[in-house]
């Protein structure tokens, strides 16, 4: 066991103190706990400085005038047991908790601030424990998967963002949408995701779906195949866009340029439209959306999609002004005279100078496929090499096949595995046809006046240092030559700040020759903002959603409007049980080889009901254990309220608002007393279930405290313990018997209610029962 100081602390304010300042600054609650944590580091970090609360002595209990109770922090279960002054139903709660030498020494302070807990919870690994339970700093409630007798029944809770919307450059609320689709609700799924990005039909066909690499099930089968779920939302969404893409209600007064309309530009444009700003892109090309409308291929993403974009986001006001070059047909100086903000989102699309000899006669990747078109009328060489390992290399190559050359070679500094292209493109690239060959740098291009003759490469040895960072080594004198008329460089793009002028392209740029941002994607001129390829460098379509989005956010509070925030109310989290053990996910369907061509896409989304069977797959990683502390129940149902060294909080915020004691309280806050509010005529109970003595955690428990006046409910608090991550308010339950006479039909009513919305999992069906039961003879009892 590692050394900790345990300091003894005189008063709350003291105490307090003395966390505020250890290194480790969690709070712990309770003897038991604290020993096992330091045995067998259940929580991984062993505290620096342990505080002895005891020696405070706050255990008085006032009973105020009025009637009212107040509870010291540090009164024992067994004191609060014994004492007559306090409501029946708490005294037999506490006097269910444990045997009496844990009653002894328990306080009610340390059992209502001790963590959710759970049976697996309390199972270390190396005593045998099975999982990263999210309670232990992991991301999987065994719940889910395994046995799960003793877990929740009305779902789980989050303990922290899940590993998949973790590894969403854009954060999406992956598992969030999900569950909207499992339920059928695809508008709920529709808002979830627009929230964190407004073009799911776009980036869903174009993004190396990060997501999927972290997702919880691939310890079980395939990934949840996110972005493909994601497609089929997208194409909903699209499908209904006057109902995503509407115009504002009402107008802010204020207004934004944008230069360049690329999934930045056009993100922040959703944005700040929605919040009423009025909003113009400048855009050099004829048409909207940057390298996704000019530079990814038809047969990746098809132009149809990108046009109804747009036009959707033109039907919610926005302005083009198309053919338009900012620094050519209109100066900076002036856009960011007429707007009250500007947002910059010109990309990158200057070809790199390699300095190589004969790289004049090459041609540069991203214009060939601008020029797609014209290439099509025209004709492509039969052989061409293209240079490059990336995704814009992959690009050019398959374009070109497509095109119809006979052969094309594609050359890379990489070796295969180390591709940056994502492993679909490269398997596409191979499968039709394109030789790949790894690890060969440039040296030159050979050739005879104005023709090409082929391309010089060198070995290259290794493309990172030891740190990871990109540094190639050649040997120099191992040369090759490949034969060929046609090269195409897909190398890289660099961002061209030109069009800024020299006063605001020296204001604003970094040493890299980008455009400098900080975290609100603002630049050093006040008011400017810029965001995506040209803050980043060559980057992903989703990152630059991401700084759209953030922009857009910031912009509006630096005009100094409120952030508009839509988060819905938190419910419980759920699953389906048989869905997450399907192990195969739902594919896309490809195009057969054969059938490939330049215009049409390649593969076909899945149809909603196909996308719900995969939803049905998510886990909704969070904790699905169940709250077990009986006083918990108890003090919510006797509505009190928690005293802290800082504020007084409502049961409500203290029990259910959110999952682990370090959410709701600050660091050093504790709880100095709870009060009870005096209530005339009302009564409490408590009654608990368990399955053996032995097991001390109620598996249910309901707790009450109700009015009858001249036999009929007049008012009631009920709460459930045991079947949910936190004590469960029964709303539903109390309304059923508000007002009525108990009766044996109302308790068989009131029994069905209690349980409707359960989900249930494999093997914790006898909890509902328990529960239906326990309601049932709550009712009875006050016939
Ligand atoms: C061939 C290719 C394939 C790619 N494949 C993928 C992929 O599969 N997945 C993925 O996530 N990412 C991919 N990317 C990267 C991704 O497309 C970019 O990261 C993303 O488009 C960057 O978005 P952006 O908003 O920064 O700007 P861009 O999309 O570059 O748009 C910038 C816009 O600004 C306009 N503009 C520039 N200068 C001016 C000016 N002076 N005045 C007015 N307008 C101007 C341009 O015309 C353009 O419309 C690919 C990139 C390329 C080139
Ligand atoms: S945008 Fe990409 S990383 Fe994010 S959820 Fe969609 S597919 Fe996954
Ligand atoms: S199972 Fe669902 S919530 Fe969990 S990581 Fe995978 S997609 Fe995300």
């Amino acid at each position: 066991m590692r050394k900790f100081e345990h300091k003894e602390a005189k008063t709350f304010e003291e105490a307090s103190e003395l966390i505020k300042v250890s290194k480790s600054g969690t709070s712990i609650a309770g003897g038991t706990d604290l020993v096992g944590l330091m045995k067998s580091a259940i929580l991984e970090k062993t505290p620096d400085v342990v505080v002895d609360l005891k020696t405070i002595g706050a255990k008085e209990t006032t009973v105020n005038e009025d009637g009212s109770i107040v509870l010291g922090a540090m009164n024992t279960l067994s004191e609060i047991s014994d004492d007559e002054s306090v409501p029946t139903g708490l005294r037999k709660a506490a006097n269910s908790v444990a045997t009496p030498i844990i009653r002894n020494a328990a306080t009610i302070g340390g059992n209502i601030c001790q963590d959710v807990r759970c049976w697996y919870y309390r199972y270390p690994h190396n005593q045998g424990g099975r999982l990263d339970c999210a309670r232990k700093d992991g991301d999987l409630c065994y719940a889910v998967l395994g046995d799960n007798r003793y877990h929740s029944i009305f779902g789980g809770m989050k303990t922290a963002r899940t590993k998949c919307s973790n590894e969403c450059p854009a954060g999406t609320d992956i598992s969030g949408y999900m569950e909207k689709i499992r339920q059928g609700d695809w508008d709920g799924a529709a808002k979830i995701i627009l929230r964190a990005n407004p073009m799911p039909m776009l980036t869903s066909r174009v993004c190396p779906h990060t997501c999927q690499t972290k997702c919880n099930q691939s310890n079980h089968g395939d990934s949840v195949n996110i972005h493909a779920v994601e497609r089929t939302l997208g194409d909903y969404i699209l499908k209904n866009k006057s109902t995503y893409f509407p115009a504002p209600s009402s107008e802010s007064g204020k207004s934004v340029g944008i230069v360049g309309s690329g999934p930045a530009g056009l993100a922040a444009a959703f944005y700040l439209r929605k919040m009423g700003h009025a909003v113009t892109i400048f855009e050099k090309m004829p048409e909207a959306g940057g390298v996704l409308m000019y530079g990814i291929p038809e047969y990746r993403l098809p132009k149809a999609l990108m046009r109804e974009y747009n036009s959707a986001i033109e039907g919610m006001g926005v302005v083009f002004k198309f053919n338009t070059t900012v620094g050519e047909d209109i100066s900076f100086e002036e856009v960011e005279e007429t707007f009250d903000t500007v947002f910059i989102d010109t990309g990158a699309w200057k070809q790199p100078i390699l300095g190589i000899d004969g790289e004049n006669l090459t041609q540069f990747g991203l214009n060939f496929l601008v020029e797609v078109k014209q290439w099509m009328t025209s004709k492509i060489d039969e052989e061409v090499l293209v240079c490059g390992g990336g995704n814009v290399a992959m690009d050019v190559a398959l374009t070109a096949k497509r095109l119809g050359a006979k052969k094309v070679t594609l050359v890379c500094l990489e070796q295969r595995e180390q591709m940056p292209a994502s492993k679909e493109e490269v398997d596409r690239a191979l499968e039709e046809g394109v030789i790949i060959l790894n690890g060969l740098g440039l040296n030159k291009v050979r050739y005879e006046g104005d023709k090409v003759l082929g391309l010089e490469t060198k070995k290259c040895l290794h493309v990172f240092d030891e740190k990871g960072r990109f540094s190639p080594v050649y040997d120099e004198a191992d040369v090759s030559f490949i034969e060929t008329p046609s090269i195409i460089l897909a190398t890289g793009q660099r961002v061209d700040l030109d069009f800024l002028g020299d006063h605001f392209k020296d204001e604003i740029q970094s040493v890299r020759g980008l455009i400098e941002v900080g975290e609100h994607n603002d630049t050093r001129h006040a008011g400017v903002y810029a965001g995506g390829d040209v803050a980043t460098g060559p980057s992903l379509a989703i990152q630059a959603v991401r700084a759209g989005g953030n922009a857009a956010r910031n912009m509006t509070k630096y005009m100094g409007m409120p952030m508009v925030l839509e988060i819905e109310k938190e419910a419980f989290l759920t699953f389906d049980p048989e869905g997450v053990k399907l192990v195969k996910a739902s594919q896309l369907v490809d195009t057969p080889v054969e059938k490939r061509c330049l215009d049409v896409e390649d593969s076909s989304s899945l149809t909603e009901m196909e996308a719900a069977v995969e939803a049905s797959r998510c886990m909704n990683c969070g904790c699905y254990s169940s709250n077990a502390s009986d006083m918990a129940n108890m003090l919510l149902a006797l509505d009190v309220t928690v005293e802290t060294t800082v504020r007084t909080l409502s049961g409500v915020e203290f029990f259910s608002d959110k999952l682990r004691p370090e959410y709701k309280l600050e660091r050093g806050e504790l709880v100095k007393a709870i009060h009870i509010p005096s209530r005339d005529g009302w009564k409490s109970d408590y009654a608990k279930f368990r399955l053996r003595k032995a097991i001390d955690f109620a598996l249910v428990a309901v707790a009450s405290d109700i009015k009858v006046v001249d036999g009929t409910i007049e008012d009631i608090r009920l709460v459930f313990g045991g079947v949910a991550p936190v004590p469960f308010r029964a709303s539903a339950v109390e309304e059923v018997l508000k007002g009525q006479v108990p009766s044996k039909e109302l308790a068989l009513k009131a029994s069905e209610v209690a349980v409707e919305n359960v989900m249930v999992m494999r093997d914790n069906g006898y909890k509902v029962e328990s529960l239906r039961t326990m309601v049932r003879d709550f009712v009875e009892t006050l016939i």
